[in-house]
């Protein structure tokens, strides 16, 4: 399996190469050349597996043999596996009234994204070691991806990773998280601006290609490919969970921002699972109409809701999506993102948003007040609390009639974070606040990071961070 652009240039790339990089040479997203498809035959087989069992069954579809030897394969997904606090990794809850939450936050940092950084940091560990050459992850974050990257990455010899966050404007759990790593490869700064500010400067330091290339830099948010691909692998395990005969469609709600979870989604029906997706978001609803109308046209603010994973503006997996529904048509791919980029919006043309919507077939959006509702009802049934995220599956859930008589297909709502993120939503929707004993713990740990304040040169301070960086690896271990 080699990679190649959404638009088309450039020659397909090993998997270890898309690993690394990020964009492509022509502003596109790598993909695989083609989808591996899984006959309904083996499908059955896995549906005994356990969660890290059919991961690694999905990821050697997707990583050569000759890249990845399959025994060096599993004891890297293992080693990934390490710090869930549930055995069984992406375990369903099974409600009230045909409710069923997958949980996807049993990882180091409580949110989806453990899984696929997780894996991201082993195999980086794994080819760089092999390649005997070190690297340094960046990450400017307010939210879940910064603490999930330094978790994955942390204790690792060959990667470093610094973090840049914003001050006042992570909950304080996910601050805490960041802050409290105190191993020597992890590096956070605590800067006195806003996400995109951060952004600019983490940019401006990856514009210079030279310093790039010299210090060899990495970005890990979710263009990266690998991060996908294990996604894919959750979508058929909930699959297997509900239909272990593979004897019906499943319908998948996902909370979603950056339209990374979903992309994984539409992948693995393309490998042939049999399920359909419902696109669920908060106020910020530019994906939903996209889903549904085929228009792409950017707000021109990001409204901040409950559910902060989700205050995307723009959702940049679009391009993957696209591309797969367009039949791989990266002629077609780059004329759309060529003329999004210039105005601000675009329209997908009708055919490509009916495939589309073959697959993906609603959008739902949930204002705050119904997020906080939801959370409410969910709890007076079931003394189950969920995140505020997650609330907006299962605001879809309740919306619609699934479990009655009237509509007996079965639906899943993707849990993407545990309600421990996220307390301050808890009291907003009148909750009890729930006792957490690891936020308690969190709080009595040392912190490590440094101040980056208003007037200092951010962009110099990550500069010379990034050589000392280098520097001390060196002398380390040269
Ligand atoms: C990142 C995130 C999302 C959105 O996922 P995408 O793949 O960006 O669509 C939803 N919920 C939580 C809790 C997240 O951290």
């Amino acid at each position: 399996m080699q990679y190649i652009s959404t638009r088309g240039g450039g020659g397909p790339v090993s998997f270890e190469e898309s690993l690394y990089s990020g964009y492509t040479g022509d502003g596109g997203m790598l993909m695989p050349i083609k989808i591996p498809e899984v006959s309904m035959e083996t499908l059955k087989t896995w549906a005994k597996r356990s969660y890290p069992e059919l991961l690694k069954e999905v990821m050697s579809l997707y990583i050569p043999e000759e890249e990845l030897p399959r025994d060096d394969l599993s004891k890297l997904v293992d080693s990934a596996m390490v710090g869930f606090d549930n055995p069984e990794i992406a375990p369903m809850k099974q409600l009230k009234g045909g409710l069923n939450v997958l949980e996807l936050f049993h990882g180091g940092t409580w949110a989806f994204k453990d899984l696929g950084l997780s894996c991201v940091g082993q195999l980086l560990e794994y080819f760089l070691s092999k390649r005997r050459k070190h690297l340094t992850v960046v990450v400017a974050t307010s939210g879940d991806t910064g603490s999930a990257a330094i978790r994955a990455v942390r204790g690792l010899k060959w990667v470093d990773i610094v973090v840049l966050l914003p001050k006042g404007r992570c909950s304080q759990i996910q601050e805490l998280q960041m802050t409290t790593v105190i191993e020597d490869n992890v590096h956070v700064y605590r800067a006195e601006g806003t996400c995109d500010d951060l952004d600019i400067v983490k940019k401006k330091c990856f514009k210079d290609h030279d310093f790039r290339l010299e210090h060899n830099l990495c970005s890990i948010n979710s263009i990266n490919w690998t991060r996908i691909m294990v996604q894919t692998a959750h979508f058929i395990y909930a699959y297997l969970q509900m239909y272990p005969q593979c004897d019906g469609e499943l319908d998948i709600a996902v909370p979603t921002g950056a339209l990374g979870n979903m992309t994984a989604g539409c992948v693995s029906r393309l490998m042939g699972l049999p399920i359909r997706l419902i696109c669920t978001v908060n106020e910020n609803d530019v994906v939903a109409k996209a889903m549904l109308t085929g228009e792409l046209a950017i707000k021109p603010e990001v409204v901040q809701t409950l559910a902060p994973a989700m205050d995307i503006q723009y959702p940049i997996n679009i391009e993957r999506i696209w591309y797969l529904f367009s039949g791989q048509k990266p002629l077609l791919v780059s004329r759309l993102m060529e003329e999004f980029e210039s105005k601000g919006c675009v329209k997908a043309p009708n055919d490509l948003t009916t495939k589309l919507k073959e697959v993906i077939i609603d959008a739902f959006v949930a204002n705050d007040d119904l997020i906080k509702k939801t959370m409410r009802q969910c709890f007076e049934e079931n003394s189950y609390y969920i995140c505020p995220h997650t609330a907006t599956a299962v605001a879809y859930h309740y919306r619609s009639k699934v479990g009655t008589d009237d509509d007996n297909r079965k639906l899943v709502c993707v849990g993407t974070a545990s309600v421990s993120k996220f307390q301050e939503a808890v009291e907003a929707a009148g909750l009890p606040v729930k006792v957490c004993p690891e936020v308690d713990r969190l709080k009595s740990l040392p912190t490590k990071f440094e101040e980056m304040r208003k007037g200092d040169s951010w962009e110099e301070i990550l500069k010379q961070k990034i050589v000392d960086i280098n520097t001390n690896w060196k002398m380390k271990h040269c």
